[in-house]
């Protein structure tokens, strides 16, 4: 026998004797506990009677009372817009403008509620304009508008109608109420972040529910909402949560039930 010339084939059955016994060898039998989590707890929450409620955790940023928590965008000095039977109307006069909140927000899940009166005049984007800014990242910038607009049978360019990211992102669908009905926009923003030199780390993304229907479906950002130019970032932590007092010549639209939650 040449045991040369048969080299390769004894390799070859010696690897079969040795591998086969493993093969062989059962595997542990997957069990349902191999894939439960424990730990950590999520927190108990107790939700709000109805879904459109603060829940337990919730910070409320108006629940009808006073503007407490916010301050003009233009100067921090407190808010000068209109408290009345329990609702936020914007005050359209000169030295007043936009408002936002003492607190500064990352992540957060955000509920708002909007009236545009019934009365309302003008068209396109003048008419019922206002803005949800969901990062204020201070003087000068565009900031992250979620729009708000008289959007029931109103035309106007889709990426600025009501529940679109302004200049970015039309809304999945149209679910605008008619002026003089409460209609409501639930948020969740993950901000962008930035490296140490400003460079951005990660986008941002949104998904939002107008009227309780998904109209942004983690929609990335690409960067603050101009209104002239292309989106790009600039470095910001932790911002205010802006409402638009736009310069429009309508009647001024009204605000209610305003809270948002913390998210990590
Ligand atoms: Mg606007």
């Amino acid at each position: 026998m040449n045991t040369r010339r048969n080299a390769p084939a004894i390799a070859l059955v010696s690897l079969i004797a040795f591998a086969l016994p493993l093969v062989a060898q059962e595997q542990p039998k997957p069990r349902p506990e191999d894939t439960e989590v424990w730990q950590p707890v999520p927190a108990i929450v107790t939700p709000g009677a109805k879904d459109s409620e603060p829940p337990s955790d919730a910070i409320v940023l108006f629940d009808g009372k006073n503007e407490d928590e916010w301050v003009s965008a233009q100067d921090h000095t407190p808010a000068q817009w209109v408290v009345h039977d329990g609702i936020l109307t914007v005050k359209k006069a000169p030295g007043v403008g936009n408002i936002e909140t003492k607190r500064r927000f990352k992540n957060y899940q955000l509920h708002l509620e909007f009236r545009i009166p019934e009365n309302i005049t003008g068209s396109g984007q003048a008419r019922g304009n206002s803005g949800l800014f969901l990062a204020s990242t201070g003087p000068g910038d565009d900031g992250y508008e979620l729009q708000i607009l008289d959007s029931y049978n109103n035309t106007t360019y889709v990426n600025g109608q009501a529940a679109s990211i302004y200049k970015q992102s039309a809304p999945l669908v149209n679910t605008a109420r008619k002026p003089g009905e409460w209609q409501s926009y639930d948020v969740v923003w993950t901000a962008p972040t930035f490296n140490d030199d400003g460079s951005l780390k990660t986008p941002a993304y949104v998904t939002a529910f107008f009227n309780g229907v998904l109209v942004q479906n983690h929609f990335q950002l690409k960067g603050q909402t101009l209104y002239i130019g292309r989106p790009f970032y600039k470095k910001y932590d932790r911002a205010p949560i802006k409402l638009q007092a736009h310069g429009d010549k309508s009647e001024p639209i009204s605000f209610r039930n305003i809270w948002v939650r913390d998210l990590p």
